[in-house]
């Protein structure tokens, strides 16, 4: 996975704030951010992302990124 330089890995803005996405390891602004929220997937990602974390598999990659998004 790639640090944070202050790009977003999908929309390729400049941002001060950032978070990883719940459908793979990109790490995003919070424009794009808001936007997985928003998505009518991101329960199942984030439900799939959590249970994979709980048991004990931190490198997780995600559902994968839906088209629409
Ligand atoms: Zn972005």
């Amino acid at each position: 996975m790639e640090d944070w330089k202050g790009q977003c890995h999908r929309c390729g803005n400049f941002s001060s704030s950032h978070g990883m996405s719940f459908f793979n390891v990109d790490l995003l602004c919070g424009d794009c951010l808001d936007k997985e929220e928003a998505h009518p997937k991101f329960a199942e990602a984030k439900e799939t992302e959590l249970a994979a974390v709980m048991r004990g598999d931190y490198n997780f990659p995600g559902i994968g990124k839906p088209a629409d998004l």
